[in-house]
């Protein structure tokens, strides 16, 4: 534990490091994203940079946020107008970092979503697709609890705090899961192919439940806000640590 507070830089070069990021073609920029004040006592973690995020972390007397949905995205109008505007002016009024990190943080084989939903979930990780390396599978779990779709569905709800649509027949036995956190329902027929007998992501697409139906295999659709929770409270986690600073993580519940 390091004992002077750490500046903004120092904090994202750390941050970019262990994430590597120069190694991700990504829609957004990865990193500090917006800079505020130099030194950094508390980082507050959350999924998305929203409004009710940032009120919050200024409540909680945040010098950074830490997210995995931040701004500035590739089909993005180019300019500070609406909503990102106010979401903007905020920050930078309370003079507030933004970290944000996309794919880098699904990916991370520690802190990463699809790492950390698995550790939730206690499923038992198998390796990636070769194919999309955003696509992970394993064993759903040691419990014999959880061997139908019924049982690994009520599994799912008890550990996300929120109930699941299903496509599939409840009473199918799963022997092997494939995953990728948020909305990545497209990666489907990629599940499909791994041979995995249910494939969990955190939207559904009208098309999801024909493709689910054809391809037989399940689908899961946990949420992706709740399947994404999970790997800015690691990070977090982590760069208190490292820093000896103050972590936070404010959740800002999202149905979807
Ligand atoms: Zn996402």
């Amino acid at each position: 534990m390091k004992t002077k507070t750490p500046t903004s830089e120092t904090i994202e070069s750390y941050l970019n490091d262990l994430l590597r990021i120069s190694h991700f073609k990504d829609y957004c920029p990865n990193g500090l994203q917006v800079q505020g004040k130099t030194h950094i006592k508390t980082i507050v973690s959350g999924v998305t940079a929203s409004i009710a995020f940032i009120e919050k972390a200024i409540e909680l007397k945040a010098d950074a946020i830490l997210v995995h949905h931040g701004w500035f995205w590739k089909n993005d109008d180019a300019r500070i107008v609406r909503q990102l505007h106010a979401r903007l002016k905020l920050l930078m009024q309370h003079d507030i970092n933004l970290y944000a990190y996309h794919l880098p943080l699904d990916q991370h084989p520690v802190f990463g979503n699809n790492v950390q939903l698995a550790r939730v979930l206690g499923f038992e990780i198998q390796g990636q697709s070769k194919e999309n390396d955003l696509v992970w599978y394993g064993k759903p779990s040691q419990g014999s609890q959880k061997k139908t779709l019924q049982a690994l569905t009520a599994h799912i709800e008890k550990k996300l705090h929120r109930a699941p649509l299903v496509i599939g027949n409840e009473q199918q036995s799963i022997k092997k899961v494939a995953w990728c956190t948020g909305g990545a329902q497209g990666y489907i027929d990629i599940a499909a192919k791994l041979g995995a007998d249910v494939y969990i992501s955190g939207e559904i697409s009208e098309q999801t439940t024909h493709a689910a139906r054809e391809l037989g295999i399940a689908y899961i659709s946990a949420g992706h806000h709740a399947t994404e929770s999970y790997g800015v409270q690691a990070l977090g986690a982590q760069v208190s640590k490292v820093f000896g600073i103050r972590h936070i993580h404010a959740d800002i519940p999202n149905p979807v």
